[in-house]
């Protein structure tokens, strides 16, 4: 199945399915006809899924009832095999405006961890190449690529550590985009790999992290750097409660993003 093209129509053998509980519990499958899905609350006949419109309401063999529907990328992409954390999706979708990701824009990606931000900027059109050090991490990235988006995406994942430097030719690509320790490690790699006017994205869960990228920035060929964090703050809503729900997830990382300039910095 791609996520390039939505699927219409009914569910179809051998595709990907969520059901939802009444609980509203998540569960990922691939339909194949002729096989069953346990649950606690009896067994639920891939055969009585296949067919149906997406959104229908299918029933267990003790009528225990879900509703089917296509996963989102975003259901994915907390759902699917990790190896390292992924991004969650409401950084995912600042991301890719923050790195102005789009169609057959070159990115260049360290680490892929898990390949989440990777399918999402896939997803948006973009040509991907990945920097992993570890090959466990690359392979999972590999396969759920594969999967979720397609086999045919435009996407190469490279056993390569990029504080060593980047191979591609100089000028190369568009954007750069960083979820690892030492972003600032790669920046005189990246003045050499980056086109002027791309964009350096980077992806940190602490701010003393941010202080030592911009600072080191500022010695850079690096400018009109920002910095953000968003909140995302989910609502219960029912008749007679509507409010924010007790829990968020309060903290993940923080969005930096700069440009390249071919100005040498006063500062340096
Ligand atoms: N953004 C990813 C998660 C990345 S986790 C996602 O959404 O799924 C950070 C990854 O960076 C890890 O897999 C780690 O192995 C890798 N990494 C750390 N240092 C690296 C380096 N110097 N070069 C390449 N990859 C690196």
């Amino acid at each position: 199945m791609s996520l390039f093209e939505p699927r219409r129509g009914p569910l179809t053998d051998g595709e990907r399915v969520m059901l939802v509980d009444a609980k509203q519990r998540r569960y990922l499958l691939t339909l194949v006809a002729g096989q069953v899905f346990h649950t606690h609350a009896g067994i639920l006949a891939h055969d009585d899924v296949i067919g149906v419109a997406e959104g229908s309401e299918v029933a267990t063999s003790t009528g225990r009832r879900f509703l089917a529907v296509r996963p989102t990328l975003a259901d994915v992409v907390v759902k699917m095999p990790r190896g390292a954390q992924v991004i969650y999706p409401k950084d995912i979708g600042a991301i890719l405006l923050a790195a102005d990701i789009g169609p057959h824009v070159r990115v260049l990606e360290a680490g892929v961890g898990s390949g989440a931000l990777s399918m999402a900027m896939l997803r948006s059109g973009a040509t991907v190449v990945g920097y992993e050090t570890r090959a466990d991490f690359a392979r999972i990235a590999r396969a759920n690529v594969a999967e979720w988006v397609g086999e045919e995406a435009p996407y190469r994942v490279h056993e390569r550590d990029v504080y060593e430097g980047i191979d591609e030719d100089e000028g190369y690509f568009d954007r750069l985009a960083l979820d690892l320790p030492e972003p600032w490690r790669v920046l005189v790699h990246a003045e050499r790999a980056l086109r002027p006017g791309g964009i350096l994205f980077a992806y940190l869960p602490t701010i003393n992290q941010v202080s030592r990228l911009r600072a080191e920035m500022s010695r850079s060929r690096f400018e009109l750097a920002e910095t953000s964090e968003l909140l995302r703050r989910t609502w219960h809503v029912e008749e007679r409660s509507v409010r924010p729900d007790h829990r968020m997830v309060a903290h993940t990382g923080f969005l930096t993003t700069a440009r390249l300039t071919t100005r040498i910095s006063p500062a340096r």
